[in-house]
């Protein structure tokens, strides 16, 4: 009987095995995975996850698994990896041969330099383990310090304003969501956290963080430091690679992959935050996504490709993120673009839809409350995957629907 083992119990890991299953795979299945937790949602831990219940919401419960006859194993790593031989090590001295492997391995934090990666006043946030640490702190009385004005770090100081602690936060660079997202949502971020009482420290460059006495002490200058009870770094996340590079796999900026999801060694796929592939709606350029549905849809394909489907990749790469009752959502990829042309929706919604020089269309990002920019964001998903050369008059009238371009 064919045996396919998938390595880390993520989001992709896990929709992946399902997805084999769902697809006629009568095999045999193997989830292996790190933590000792079933796979979860992992997006909840720095949004309502962390005012909420001990513990993580998953992605399936465990007779789920046991109903599709998917072996998972949980707190076990996988630490050695034989591409040849199809067989691989795992923690516990046990091996585990395969027909065929997808390694979902996801990414991890990135430490501060020089700080410590793990102590219980400076931490980061990847694992339901960590949320349970940085829920201690949240709450009135307690001083927060985030890192980094990314996309977690701006969601972690949402929560942590919600549930009463005093939150600084603070970025080297002179904005807040510089990578990924244009000025104007940005502005409208900060100034959405400035109002809810958070102290947004931009282009404040980190001598040094460490521990001192029971507290994160942040120094600015040799003048100026921060105390706080918790820091949290949020400076982006870098691909679990070890066990692919080891067993000599190509690695570029993650586990390099084709565009069905193949690594360079036969029999073997990668997929979702720990592979980089390229995507044929950009001239074939190389990303690599740390996405909640890229995961789940990498994790489909994949199952898909190893049964032999042969299907490219073809999704437009998508994202959210909630902080207090805004929703920003990003479709496309808006390198390149050089026009941007804003749509309003209402009160504090709006999109901008990004056209290179051609006029094509290459991404759009919105923001608003709730579900204020959501449909638009659909079907601007669908204009990007049609390679549209929009009209930028109807882009920009609020009354003209999009749906009408699309038919165009
Ligand atoms: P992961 O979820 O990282 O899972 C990989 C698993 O593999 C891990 O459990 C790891 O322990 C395990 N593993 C690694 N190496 C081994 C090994 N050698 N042996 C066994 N197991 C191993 N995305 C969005 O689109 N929107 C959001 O709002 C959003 N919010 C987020 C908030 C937070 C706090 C975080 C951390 C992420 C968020 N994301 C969001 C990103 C999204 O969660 C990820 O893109 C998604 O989880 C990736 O899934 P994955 O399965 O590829 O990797």
């Amino acid at each position: 009987m064919a045996h396919f083992v998938i390595i880390g119990a993520g989001e992709c890991g896990a929709r992946a095995a399902f997805a084999l299953r769902e697809k006629g795979f009568d095999g045999e299945i193997t989830l292996v995975g790190s933590e000792q937790h079933a796979p979860y949602e992992r997006p909840l831990l720095s949004k309502a996850g962390l005012s909420s219940s001990v513990d993580p919401k998953f992605i399936a419960a465990h007779e789920t698994y046991a109903a599709g006859n998917i072996r998972l194993l949980t707190g076990v790593t996988a630490t050695g990896l034989d591409a040849e031989a199809h067989r691989i090590t795992l923690s516990d001295g046990s091996h585990l041969t395969f027909d065929r492997l997808l390694l979902t391995t996801g990414a991890s934090a990135r430490g501060f330099p020089n700080a410590p990666a793990e102590s219980s006043h400076i931490r980061s946030l990847r694992t339901h383990h960590d949320a349970l640490t940085l829920r201690a702190m949240l709450q009135p009385g307690k001083r927060l310090a985030v890192i980094g004005g990314g996309f977690i770090g701006l969601e972690v100081a949402a929560s942590a304003r919600k549930l009463g602690a005093d939150v600084v936060l603070i970025e080297g660079l002179e904005r807040v969501l510089k990578r990924g997202v244009p000025e104007d949502i940005a502005q409208l971020v900060a100034e959405r956290h400035r109002a809810e009482g958070v102290d947004l420290r931009c282009g404040a460059s980190i001598e040094a963080l460490s521990e001192q006495e029971g507290k994160a002490v942040i120094r600015l200058s040799p003048d100026e430091t921060i105390e706080a009870d918790l820091a949290l770094v949020g400076i982006g996340a870098r691909p679990n690679v070890e066990l692919a590079e080891a067993a000599g796999l190509v690695i570029d900026n993650g586990v390099a992959v084709d565009d069905r999801l193949r690594t360079s060694a036969p029999d073997i796929f990668a997929a979702g935050d720990c592979c980089s592939f390229p995507l044929d709606i950009y001239g074939g350029r190389r990303v690599r996504l740390e996405s909640w549905r890229n995961a789940q849809e990498q994790g489909t394909l994949a199952a898909a490709n190893m049964l032999g489907a042969d299907t490219p990749i073809s999704a437009v790469p998508w994202f959210w993120s909630d902080q207090y009752d805004m929703v920003l959502q990003i479709a496309g990829l808006a390198d390149g673009a050089v026009t941007h042309l804003r749509r309003d929706l209402g009160e504090g919604a709006f999109i901008l839809f990004h056209l290179d020089a051609e006029g094509r269309l290459l991404a759009a990002s919105g923001i608003g409350p709730g579900n204020a920019v959501a449909r638009d964001i659909r079907l601007a998903e669908m204009l990007i995957a049609a390679r549209a050369h929009p009209d930028p008059a109807a882009l920009t009238a609020s009354n003209v629907k999009l749906k009408t371009l699309l038919a165009a």
